[in-house]
């Protein structure tokens, strides 16, 4: 008998996941608050439910990718209920760490057993089924949701036996990931507003030890100012605040992220939230008028 699982979330990252799951010959169901952005993975072979029961009802595995803690929270409240008992729930949305703490009280309530399984990877690794999984869950759990893993990605990391550990290793790789974003904006858009071409500034660090493939990728697109979302905006502004949040629990300082937290915000006010991240460059046309109000 195959494992089934049901995917509740099918924007950028649950709908790459659905397919992979499909096509390791899990029988998955998908579940979406506006049902017709999981319709066109039925062509994949996923059943798409009408409603959250009916995903769950007879999950082995339930894995949650939707926006934030309040979403999981509130989609898992109607969910929880309706899960067998001995299914697990594989919770891979990236909530921040009082967020995991919330939602494992909310399934340890409910004897539901949890997975802390946050992902790195963007719209193309989803697809691929090629994102790194950042897990923590007790050791005796592994081999049940490995498969599951292995379906979604190309490599797993065993953080520890805690809900919040995966959480601890994803938020600092998104620290680094936004930092570069960030960087990358700055920098391009100074190069132009010196009067330079922008494109010098990628091929000045190209090949050389300071040089990323990450920031050619964002940085291309930030000079051809196209952004369609594979991280949107809006994802990487909450993202930087739940880091903050950690750096606070942490006890270190957390300005430079909150600047680029105020960065990511500026941007979206300006109606960039649901395009890339890299479009957070667009934050950089009110500089004139910060130094101009000191
Ligand atoms: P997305 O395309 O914006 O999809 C968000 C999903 O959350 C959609 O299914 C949306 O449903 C659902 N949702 C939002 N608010 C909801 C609510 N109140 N109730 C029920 N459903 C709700 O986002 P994504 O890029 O796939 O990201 C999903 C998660 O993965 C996020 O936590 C993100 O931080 C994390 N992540 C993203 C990336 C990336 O590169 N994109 C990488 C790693 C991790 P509707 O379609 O009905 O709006």
């Amino acid at each position: 008998m195959s494992t089934s699982v049901a995917v509740l979330g099918t924007g950028i990252m649950g709908s790459g996941m659905a397919k992979n799951l499909a096509k390791a010959g899990f029988e998955v169901t998908a579940w979406n608050r506006h049902r017709e952005k999981a319709e066109p993975l039925a062509e994949a072979g996923v059943k798409i439910a009408g409603d959250l029961k009916e995903a769950v009802a007879a999950a082995d595995v339930v894995v949650t990718m939707l926006f934030d803690a309040d979403a999981v929270e509130g989609v898992m409240g109607e969910a929880l209920p309706a899960m067998r008992e001995d299914a697990v729930w594989v919770q891979s949305s990236t909530v921040g760490l009082p967020g995991v703490a919330r939602l494992a009280e909310r399934a340890r309530h409910q004897g539901i057993a949890f997975v802390d399984a946050p992902v790195l990877g963007t719209r193309q690794p989803a697809e691929e089924g090629t994102l790194l999984v950042l897990a923590g869950c007790p050791e005796d759990l592994r081999e049940r949701v490995q498969p599951v893993f292995d379906a979604i990605g190309s490599k797993t990391v065993w953080v520890g036996e805690l809900p919040g550990d995966g959480h601890k290793l994803k938020l600092v790789a998104n620290s680094w990931v936004l930092s570069i974003v960030g960087a990358t904006a700055q920098a391009i858009d100074l190069t132009k507003r010196l009067g330079l071409d922008p494109k010098l500034f990628l091929d000045t660090i190209s090949g050389g030890v300071t040089d990323c493939a990450y920031a050619q990728l964002k940085g291309k697109a930030m000079i051809a100012g196209e952004f369609p979302p594979a991280f949107p905006l809006s994802g990487a502004a909450k993202d930087a605040e739940l880091i903050v949040d950690a750096m606070d629990f942490a006890g270190t300082r957390s300005a430079l992220m909150e600047a680029l937290a105020a960065q990511f915000r500026d941007a979206i006010d300006g109606g960039h939230g649901s395009e890339d991240m890299a479009s957070v460059i667009a934050a950089f046309d009110a500089g004139g008028q910060d130094r101009a109000s000191r």
